[in-house]
């Protein structure tokens, strides 16, 4: 299993998450991150750290299209693994349905 970032995240990206991961295996696009699903050694830290409660863990029913954006992404996108500013207006976008599909960008961010 691991654990993978979810539609929440979606700029919103506290970042809360890079700071915790032992094993720094999060990667960052231009306006969300992601989990290499063959480096995270789900330990579950990054878990309840996440403030917009985006990270799950890939047992969860559902997930077969996160794991895929999560493995598809980390081998194109930057590693990050020290936390930034979030985006100004993330709270504003915390908690609004379907942001994968009205937001979703596939450019990468700056990573460190
Ligand atoms: S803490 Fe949550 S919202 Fe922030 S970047 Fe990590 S997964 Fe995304
Ligand atoms: S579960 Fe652990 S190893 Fe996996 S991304 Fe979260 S903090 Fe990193």
């Amino acid at each position: 299993m691991t654990y993978v970032v979810t539609d929440n995240c979606i700029k919103c990206k506290y970042m809360d998450c890079v700071e915790v991961c032992p094993v720094d295996c999060f990667y960052e696009g231009e306006n969300m991150l992601v989990i290499h699903p063959d480096e995270c050694i789900d330990c579950g830290v990054c878990e309840p750290e996440c403030p917009a409660d985006a990270i799950k863990p890939d047992t969860e029913p559902g997930l077969e299209k996160w794991l895929e954006v999560n493995n598809d992404y980390a081998s194109k996108w930057p590693n990050i693994t020290s936390k930034k500013d979030a985006p100004a207006d993330a709270k504003e976008f915390d908690g609004i349905e379907g942001k994968f599909e009205k937001y979703f960008s596939p450019e990468p961010g700056e990573g460190d």
